[in-house]
């Protein structure tokens, strides 16, 4: 049997990435350039808890002739774990949605400052300053901005080893939070207009049981696809979750989870594999 591809499968679509509106380094109007720098097509700003960048991100879009569909990546916690749901095609006025991220940013700075005095207890002083010097919106500080001044101090080497050393469980600049719910987080997307989009199984530290757990739950509460190729997946990785993907009859994404140039290494706009045969791309919705 040969396997029909969806005609927009084709399209060099990436839909997931960050702005300086929450850990990204380049502002909404540059990121969108650089998007069509790099032959992107179709292209998706999705910011941690915010959608303050899409309006500057669409125009910018609007400018270069290039596709844009709006988004945002909220953090949502499930059990023990952080998990991350993008949504897509929301309409960014959305007052629901607009005050329910608010809460989900609430607990950022509070965190941020316990996560400062982790580290100072570790022997790295005014942490808390100096992330803040990396932030930009002041209602997002996240772990990425304490990984960029670690790095600039020359503390830790890169970015994934300020991680490994600092910022993950049992780690001293680890702080616990509780982020949104799983089935309310897809409930405020699919309201405001949008599909959820299940973000980088792969980065979720559960075995396989859990995953198809947490993925039935999403799926129960209206998700609709499932991100199967992101920067950080390995190929096989890639084929493991289109199977999974199939099997669970979610439809299929494709982002970069881009940050900044050079933050980390095969990160790029648009430098995206290929969807494995058989899915349905969740951009047909908006090609
Ligand atoms: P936060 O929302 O403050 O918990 O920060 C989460 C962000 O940290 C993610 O969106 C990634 O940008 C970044 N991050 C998480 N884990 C890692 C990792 N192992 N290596 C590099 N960046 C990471
Ligand atoms: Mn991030
Ligand atoms: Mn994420
Ligand atoms: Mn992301």
């Amino acid at each position: 049997m040969t396997v029909e591809e969806h005609p927009a499968s084709a399209l060099a679509a990436d839909l997931h990435s960050h702005s300086t509106i929450s850990d990204g380094v380049l502002s909404p109007r540059e990121l969108v350039q650089r998007a069509s720098e790099r032959a992107v097509e179709l292209f998706a700003l999705t910011d941690h808890d915010e959608l303050a960048g899409l309006e500057e991100a669409a125009a910018t879009a609007r400018e270069l002739d290039l596709s844009f569909v709006t988004g945002v990546e909220i953090s949502v916690t499930w059990g023990a774990t952080t998990v991350h749901v993008v949504g897509l095609g929301i309409d960014p006025d959305d007052r629901k949605l607009l005050k329910a991220l608010a809460r989900v940013r609430s607990g950022r700075t509070e965190r941020a400052q316990q996560m400062s005095a982790g580290l100072a207890a570790a022997g790295i002083e005014d942490a808390y300053e100096g992330a803040l010097r990396y932030v930009r919106n002041p209602e997002l500080i996240s772990r990425t901005h304490f990984a960029r001044y670690l790095v600039d101090t020359g503390i830790c080497r890169d970015v994934r080893d300020v991680f490994k050393r600092y910022l993950v469980a049992g780690k001293p600049g680890y702080v616990p939070h509780e982020w949104a719910h799983l089935d309310e987080a897809v409930q405020w997307i699919t309201a405001a207009g949008g599909v959820a989009v299940l973000a980088h199984p792969g980065r979720y530290r559960v075995g396989d049981l859990k995953l198809h757990e947490l993925v039935r739950e999403f799926k129960e509460a209206g998700g609709v696809a499932l991100e199967v190729v992101t920067s950080n997946h390995s190929r096989e990785q890639v084929r493991q979750f289109a199977a999974l993907a199939r099997e669970m009859e979610l439809e299929a994404s494709r982002g970069s989870d881009f940050h900044g140039p050079g933050e980390a290494e095969n990160v790029e706009l648009g430098v995206v594999a290929p969807l494995p045969p058989g899915l349905t791309p969740v951009w047909h919705r908006f090609a």
